[in-house]
């Protein structure tokens, strides 16, 4: 018996986006179960077998556009869109990178939120879905952000 390798995905509206464990060829995928919590895949590219383990996000989101700066270890700093925020975490869209984020790659950005005191957001997160090359979706990662501005954006989802 072999043991598969596993992989964590986030299922965002119904999409799934996944780097192969093996390969690491790109893959999107639809659930369209949200009971669903695991699935054995293919990859398409160099056909090896590995167990997904999928994590629904079902967090309320609440709309914002905000222009903030994301900084990557690896790619430096480049200006992003921040579109929606959860209190798992965050959508955004970057505008001026050149190399292109990937699945589980972790960022660090700031942003504003339109609460009464334009509170400056501070947050560490990694990439789960990819909506378009330069559009993600990206959770908290809690203990590398700052508690204050997890707290602010506590009560701004509020
Ligand atoms: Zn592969």
């Amino acid at each position: 018996m072999s043991m598969l390798l596993e992989k964590r995905a986030y299922v965002v509206n119904g999409g799934i986006y996944v780097l192969c464990p093996v390969c690491g060829v790109g893959m999107r995928g639809t659930v369209n179960n949200n009971k669903l919590f695991c699935v054995k895949v293919k990859c398409k590219f160099c056909h090896e077998k590995f167990i997904l383990e999928l994590e629904h996000r079902k967090y309320y989101r609440k709309k914002i556009m905000s222009i903030g700066q994301v900084f990557c270890a690896s790619k430096g700093a480049f200006t992003a869109i921040v579109k929606d925020i959860s209190a798992g975490g965050i959508r955004f869209k970057c505008t001026d990178c050149v190399q292109h984020l990937h699945i589980d790659e972790t960022v660090r950005i700031q942003f504003q939120i339109d609460d009464k005191m334009h509170s400056v957001i501070n947050v560490m997160v990694q990439i789960c879905y990819k909506y378009t090359d330069d559009e993600f979706g990206a959770i908290f990662i809690s203990e590398f952000s700052s508690s204050e501005s997890m707290k602010k954006i506590g009560f701004w989802l509020r």
